[in-house]
């Protein structure tokens, strides 16, 4: 039987169209370290050498058979465009944020007109333009950002930016207003170099981080603006735990695809909410308690009860631990072909 094109059936899925078969990959990081031996391209190099990081995101298709290509592989890029100092981390660690620029002065920091031009955003524009040309357009290239709340959180700590929820919401506003249109501005200029998917990863609109009130008066309204922003380009939201109390919201916010972690309390009742509103669904294998921790037989039950409930497209919850073992993401794979081929 000839390869499905899997960058048609990944586009038709977040158009809420039937594949041929449930695809299945990544939306969230996954800088593995048996893949960076594999691959030859290892981080803390990758995350910033254009060449390495394509060479490392292929890898996800050439060693884990995974559907998609998801660069980069941090959450860190936009902040330290926007002036956060960053530690670059190691082979086994991420870059992280150390400071932001507004834990030093509290004034909310404009937009820069050389934003692109900034930190490591050309590293990942070059990087998009070597995995389309590599890709051709039989692969689906998932850039990855993080999302407004993140951003507004790194450029203030977290502390301020609770803080602020509660007793300044004028701030968050104004500041999430900036993060917005930051994830806009690279978000549209990906997918201008080749990109098809955007993702924006928003861990602290989780309502284990702020209430779903916060999270529909502060940060929904940016959210809201940023599907439409990219336009005919493909966007896909995620949140990280239990985000039940707000799946409705995060449907409206327009995006074609919510990425869910497994901390989700009801997978089943999330798919179909977010099938009402068109959206597609990813997910939601364990990332720590199965992926990193478990056997391949392990994942497999797991993919199958991800299946079982609904998801659009098989992929791990989050973003994947570097030690995870590459058998425990092949067996995702494994998974999807047991359960398509006994549906048939
Ligand atoms: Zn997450």
């Amino acid at each position: 039987m000839e390869k499905p094109n899997f960058r048609t059936e990944m586009l038709r899925t977040l158009e809420g169209k039937t594949p041929a078969q449930i695809p299945v990959g990544t939306f969230t990081t996954a800088p593995v370290l048996e893949l960076m031996d594999m691959s030859g391209a290892a981080r803390p190099e990758a995350d910033s050498q254009p060449e390495k990081m394509a060479v490392l995101a292929f890898s996800q298709y050439v060693n884990a058979s995974f559907e998609t290509l998801r660069y980069p592989f941090d959450v860190v890029v936009l902040a330290e465009a926007l002036g956060c100092s960053i530690d670059p981390g190691t082979k086994a660690r991420t870059p992280a944020v150390l400071k932001g620029p507004m834990e030093i002065s509290p004034a909310v920091p404009e937009l820069p007109e050389d934003l692109l031009e900034r930190g490591r955003i050309p590293a990942v524009l070059e990087a998009t333009e070597i995995l389309r040309e590599k890709a051709g357009s039989k692969l689906p290239l998932i850039v990855g950002m993080e999302g407004p709340g993140d951003l507004a959180t790194s450029l203030c700590g977290i502390t301020n930016f609770l803080k602020w929820t509660v007793k300044s919401p004028h701030i968050v506003t104004r500041l999430v207003e900036l993060c917005t249109d930051a994830c806009i501005v690279y978000g549209r200029e990906c997918l201008k170099r080749g990109a098809d998917v955007v993702v924006i990863a928003d861990a602290v609109s989780s309502p284990v981080m702020i209430s779903p009130d916060a999270f529909r008066s502060l940060i929904k309204p940016g959210m809201s603006r940023i599907p439409k922003a990219l336009g005919s380009g493909k966007s896909v939201l995620h949140i990280c735990g239990a985000a039940d109390p707000i799946i409705v919201d995060m449907a409206e916010c327009g995006f074609d695809g919510l990425s869910l972690e497994e901390g989700i309390k009801d997978l089943k009742n999330a798919v179909e909410t977010a099938h009402e509103s068109g959206v597609a669904v990813i997910g939601s294998v364990s990332t720590s308690r199965t992926l990193f921790a478990g056997k391949p037989e392990d994942v497999k039950r797991e993919a199958f009860a991800c299946l079982g409930s609904g998801v659009d497209i098989l992929a791990p919850g989050c973003g994947i631990a570097p030690e995870t073992p590459l058998k425990n993401l092949k067996a995702l794979v494994e998974a999807r072909n047991e359960f398509c081929g006994r549906k048939r």
